[in-house]
């Protein structure tokens, strides 16, 4: 028996024998070409071929594991169809008369460095896309079309160091238990994969994978973040028991994921969701969100080559407020800059750039950025509840100045005679320790906060929130992070203010209870932890959670705040 750690990527407890999922490599050898028209009319048809394939895949997809895993598809469709990407090969197989195959490999191998370079998960991760659709394109070229996924033909847990989505759309899900990567954090393909088939994962659980052989019994805790390999028979007595509680969790958190979510003693608060687009509204209603507490939007200027105009952005904006009707949907202005790099936005390089010039500093900046978008959020909210937030806030002055910015624009569609939202709710991010001090001050300006405390963590803690090696720092279950959550909730209800939590935390099921103690109006998470965060608000008393914070909030480590949160609210263990 062995026991390896990773990060835990979607609840569960599998139990199966282990199905290794080895690459093969394709051989491509550069030759000398002497037709180069000829060659990219191979290129043109095979690019044709992957689009056509990545269409078939988006729908099969979608329609197994939802729409958010479908998406990679789309993404990767547009990677192909990339000027500048198919510009250099085309550059290359022209000026080096080398064969088209070569040429796209080195091409985007280059594109796919440059992306792993970027200090952000979820970009990085982006690279695994380039270089999975790359080989699809030269499968199309080459003929060969062989794919590990076809043997399995048995219920198993898929190990692997990591899964291309082409990959895994030829699995066949009915037979897929879990999984259990060596690579990949909890943005990357496997896990978004996982979360939307409801299946127990673990990712990046490192080396101590490689050592599985197929058919090892395998035990992948999707809670705990452990893959257990060749189980004693006591052990897996153990693991069945948990795996048979999670199950009837898991109905029952599903069962009530449109009720509201209501402590047994009569306090409501709300469940939203984060999501980065249209594509995310459908995923977020079905998991039973109130509304969305966060809707990125850069995710709108990520993945294209040119600025998204006003029409664009008030078109994606109205379709999403509308789809949620009376239900909030809370807009945040664009957060790139930092670790957000858009290729296409021309930004100096910074030695420190979570420091520097990210998000409202930027747009303020730029007002050929930032008043469009704003001009686009104000038409967009006439007729719904869209309301719009500003990340990065540190000081009053902030605020003030993107509200000037805020009221230039309403003047001028005022002007222009276009419907606009005249009494939006404007509120700003709480993410800087700065802000969370003057709390008090700021509650005077907007009219709410939502507290992120994925950079919030980053910047009490002095721990860069993208370096594993100080995710513990990183944390929200941090004693100093807490107390500042406690200052902002109080300073905002004595202003008469409303409080929301969008980091990752607020769908965290052990933070849920100390931060719905601490008074928090509304919790929003990504779509799939939804019902289990809705489950457990209607499962446990407001009277209970508020001892329970305030007993945590004299507890001394991130380590100790987890201990005791497990024990005095057993409701918070799914398995
Ligand atoms: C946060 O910082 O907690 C947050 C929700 O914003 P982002 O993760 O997009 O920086
Ligand atoms: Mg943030």
């Amino acid at each position: 028996m062995k026991i390896v750690s990773g990060i835990p990527a979607s609840y569960g407890i599998a139990i199966g024998p282990a199905f290794v999922f080895g690459h093969e490599e394709l051989i491509i050898e550069t030759n000398s070409i002497t037709d180069p028209e000829a060659e990219l009319q191979r290129f043109k048809l095979a690019r044709e071929a992957t689009g056509k394939q990545l269409d078939q895949a988006f729908l099969v997809t979608k329609k197994e594991c939802g729409i958010e895993a479908a998406e990679i598809f789309n993404a990767q469709k547009m990677m192909l169809e990339d000027p500048e990407l198919v510009g250099a090969v085309k550059n290359r197989v022209e000026s080096e008369l080398i064969n088209v195959e070569s040429a796209l490999l080195e091409t985007s191998e280059i594109f796919a460095s440059q992306l792993e370079a970027i200090d952000d998960e979820y970009l990085s991760a982006r690279a695994l896309d380039i270089r999975d659709v790359t080989s699809r394109c030269l499968r199309n070229l080459l003929g060969n079309f062989d794919s590990p996924a076809s043997s399995l033909t048995e219920p198993a847990i898929i190990v692997a160091d990591d899964l291309t989505p082409s990959d895994t759309v030829l699995l066949d899900k009915s037979y897929v238990l879990g999984f259990c990567t060596a690579k990949g954090g909890s943005t990357s393909h496997t896990a978004i994969l996982a979360r939307g088939l409801g299946i127990p994962a673990v990712v990046g659980a490192g080396e101590g994978i490689s050592e599985i052989q197929p058919d090892d019994s395998l035990v992948v805790d999707g809670d705990a973040g452990e893959v257990v390999i060749n189980p004693d028979e006591d052990q897996l007595t153990a693991f069945r028991g948990r795996q048979k509680k999670f199950l009837k969790i898991q109905a029952e958190a599903e069962a009530i994921t449109h009720q509201p979510a209501i402590t047994i003693d009569g306090h409501q608060v709300e469940v939203v969701a984060n999501i980065g687009n249209e594509d995310g509204i459908e995923p977020a209603l079905e998991a039973g969100a109130e509304g969305v507490g966060l809707l990125r939007s850069e995710f709108l200027f990520l993945e294209r080559n040119n600025l998204p105009s006003e029409e664009e952005q008030y078109r994606s904006y109205k379709s999403i407020a509308d789809a949620f009707g009376e239900k909030p949907v809370i807009l945040r202005s664009l957060d790139v800059g930092g670790d957000k790099d858009i290729p296409y936005i021309d930004m100096s390089p910074e030695d420190n750039p979570f420091l520097g010039v990210r998000a409202i500093r930027l747009c303020l900046e730029r007002p050929e950025l930032f008043k469009p978008q704003l001009r686009a959020a104000l038409r967009a909210g006439y007729g719904n509840n869209l309301k719009l937030m500003f990340p990065m806030v540190a000081s009053v002055d902030d605020v003030l100045n993107v509200q000037s910015v805020l009221e230039q624009c309403r003047t001028e569609l005022r002007e222009e005679g276009q419907d606009l939202a005249e009494e939006m709710d404007v509120g700003i991010m709480i993410e800087i320790p700065s802000a969370a001090i003057l709390a008090d001050q700021l509650a005077d300006v907007v009219d709410f906060f939502s507290i992120g405390t994925n950079d919030l963590s980053q910047y009490t803690m002095a721990a860069d929130r993208t370096n594993a090696k100080v995710a513990t720092l990183a944390s929200g279950f941090q004693p100093a992070v807490f107390r500042l959550i406690k200052m902002v909730i109080d300073a905002a209800h004595q202003k008469g203010k409303w409080v929301g939590l969008c980091g990752e935390m607020a769908g965290e099921i052990l933070a849920i209870p100390i931060l719905l103690g601490l008074g928090l109006d509304e919790f929003s998470m990504n779509p799939p932890a939804i019902p289990f965060a809705k489950r457990l608000i209607r499962s446990i008393s407001m009277e209970h959670a508020r001892q329970v914070a305030e007993t945590a909030l004299d507890l001394k480590s991130d380590g100790e705040i987890r201990e005791y949160i497990q024990k005095a609210v057993p409701e918070v263990n799914l398995s």
